[in-house]
């Protein structure tokens, strides 16, 4: 069975062959290019709101220079953690470009939020008073709900919000809007995550709907100013060469209707919409470029690369597909089934199992797709193995190492070998 290849990489296998004489694979490729198009459609296809921002998921791709690109673009940073915060802090963003959307939050991490002037969303009715005693209470503060129960858009449930740690229920957000009120807080977020990697033009529009009847259903209920209504993440990609991909500018037409149909008739035209895409905006403009280092045939057809499960760990974490062109090879047969793995002691550090490729070389270069977010993100050092470089291909042309490699010295650099070296430089 011929499988019909309609992804191409962004690389050629020229340009592939000269960033390998620069930079050793595997290593992480980025797009500069493409992020760029990506962040100035987004901003597009939500034009008609005057407030709103894209607040990148910083855990998908914690990489300054990338930031910095999407930063150029109106970009701001959505950030979870202390190092998330102070990599942001950084790049240059304080204030109104950090949204802070943490769960069960270490005081370091709230306090920084806090001294940075973020907008904090706070994920639990307890957080309020916890806000307030380690920190303070900012003018705006975001809440982030969960409405429990499926989320079912229709065609298929979506995902399982009464399963998720996440966020709290309409009561409490009444409840913390009320108290926080009482703290001093003027204006409000509403803030919620209810389905990842959704592949319809539906999942915003639907979200949204929920959302802005609760914005009016609050406001009437607490007199709470609503400042901003947040979307989140969970735009997903065509990680399949069969999908099709999402349309931002159907998706920012969908929530458009539903605000002028909810939001302006409750005169809360006024609001601000804001996205905190992570897959969406970088996922298709990353890949992982390695090199077909083994082949082996036992009970099946195995190809060995560079990179393994600790460079790009999603398809041996959850099975997830990450599409594979052999450079060079796009247009040819695709009449070989191969395992295509990694070299770690698990059998799941497969990037692909039974997959329909080309015929492959020993050094024939791979580029796995997809992997821009959530990608070098993801990984570890298991069985001490290194995390790899991270490229930008900019928009000139020309490639830029944004991260080196890891050296052995990296990996042992949170040890202390001097109790075993003391003999020995005692003799010295
Ligand atoms: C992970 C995450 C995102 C980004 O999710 P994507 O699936 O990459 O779009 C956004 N917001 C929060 C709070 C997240 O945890």
């Amino acid at each position: 069975m011929q499988e019909v290849q309609t992804k191409r990489p962004f690389i050629t296998l020229e340009q592939a062959r000269a960033l390998r004489e620069q930079f050793p694979t595997p290593f992480h490729l980025y797009d500069e290019a493409g992020i760029r198009r990506k962040a100035q459609l987004v901003n597009r296809a939500f034009a008609w709101n005057k407030g709103f921002k894209e607040y990148f998921a910083v855990k998908a791709t914690p990489n300054p220079y990338l930031l910095k690109i999407l930063q150029e673009e109106g970009c701001g940073v959505d950030c979870s953690s202390y190092t998330e915060l102070l990599l942001s802090e950084a790049c240059g963003f304080s204030g109104a470009d950090i949204m802070f959307s943490s769960n069960a939050t270490p005081v370091k991490d709230m306090r920084k939020a806090y001294a940075l002037g973020a907008y904090i969303n706070l994920d639990d009715l307890t957080h309020v008073d916890f806000l307030k005693d380690v920190a303070g209470i900012p003018a705006t503060v975001c809440c982030r709900y969960n409405p429990g129960g499926v989320f079912d858009l229709g065609n298929g449930i979506m995902d399982n919000p009464g399963d998720a740690k996440y966020g709290m229920s309409e009561d409490q957000m009444a409840e913390a809007y009320t108290r926080l009120m009482a703290l001093g807080a003027k204006e409000f977020g509403i803030h919620a995550f209810l389905a990842s990697n959704t592949v319809t033009d539906d999942y915003y529009p639907t979200l949204a709907g929920i959302l802005f009847r609760l914005a009016v259903r609050l406001h009437e209920r607490t007199g709470a100013k609503i400042r901003f209504i947040n979307l989140s993440g969970g735009v997903g990609i065509a990680y399949r060469p069969d999908q099709r991909e999402n349309d931002i500018l159907a998706i920012g037409e969908g929530v458009r209707r539903q605000f002028e149909g909810i939001l302006v008739p409750a005169d809360m035209g006024d609001v601000a919409i804001f996205t905190e895409l992570g897959r969406f905006m970088l996922a298709p403009h990353g890949c992982l470029v390695a090199t077909a280092i083994h082949e082996k045939h036992i009970y099946k057809e195995y190809i060995g690369l560079d990179a393994c499960a600790a460079n790009l760990m999603r398809p041996a974490m959850y099975g997830a597909y990450h599409h594979i062109t052999v450079l060079g090879k796009e247009d040819a047969p695709h009449d070989h089934k191969y395992d295509i793995t990694g070299g770690l002691c698990e059998n799941n550090d497969k990037f692909a199992v039974d997959r329909m490729l080309p015929k492959i070389e020993m050094g024939d270069i791979l580029v796995i797709h997809d992997a821009g977010a959530h990608g070098f993100s993801m990984g570890y050092n298991y069985n001490g193995k290194l995390r790899s470089a991270e490229v930008l291909l900019k928009a000139d042309g020309t490639a830029q190492l944004i991260r080196r490699a890891e050296t052995p010295a990296d990996y042992f650099a949170t040890f202390d070998f001097t109790p075993f070296y003391k003999g020995k430089l005692d003799e010295r």
